[in-house]
């Protein structure tokens, strides 16, 4: 069975970012406890933003004593998937619930446009520019050219490399302000 839960006004790092359904619960104190102890979850190659403002946390749900998490992530083969859903469970533990599951899923799959503005604000204090949106299911891979800089704000950036620290990133350089920053790859 699936809660189907409201948008609620009141959580801001958590209100719908895309044309997903980003569910969120309301009125569910246990649901709103384990949504809470997600947002201190971080993924470990991105540490600045929780799994909810990544928009990875696809649905909660609670059947008795039962939890489950579905997580969509955000790359296939991703070596700290198994971090994260450890960390989910732990999290969710640590909230005080006792049977916990988190079920990787591929529906809905995960995209960009799934970071909701809270954790789009905090990359981009981070120095980590937010990914370009994309506009609509069928369009072409966005071009990693002319990339804001999350310091100056312009748009006159070259990429520098493809691959940053991690397969979701990319290096650019700001010819502006004359700083190297990294963009997190859309996908
Ligand atoms: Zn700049």
């Amino acid at each position: 069975m699936v809660n189907k839960m409201s948008t609620s006004s009141n959580v801001e790092t958590s209100k719908p970012v895309g044309p997903d359904d980003y569910l969120l619960p309301i009125g569910n104190p246990r649901i709103t406890a384990i949504w809470r102890a997600l947002e201190t979850v971080t993924d470990p190659e991105i540490p600045v933003i929780s799994v909810v403002d990544m928009g990875i946390i696809a649905d909660v749900r609670v059947e008795d004593r039962r939890v489950a998490v579905d997580m969509t992530p955000t790359f296939v083969g991703c070596p700290a998937l198994d971090m994260i859903r450890e960390n989910i469970a732990l999290a969710v533990r640590a909230a005080g619930e006792v049977e916990v599951i988190v079920n990787v899923v591929f529906d809905p799959p995960w995209s960009s446009d799934r970071i909701t503005e809270a954790g789009r604000r905090k990359l981009k204090a981070f120095g980590l520019a937010p990914p370009v949106r994309a506009c609509g299911p069928a369009s072409v891979a966005p071009s990693l050219e002319r990339i804001e800089c999350p310091y100056c704000d312009s748009t006159n950036t070259d990429v520098e490399s493809i691959f940053g620290p991690t397969l979701c990133r990319s290096i650019h350089y700001c010819r502006n302000c004359l700083q190297s920053f990294e963009h997190f790859k859309p996908v």
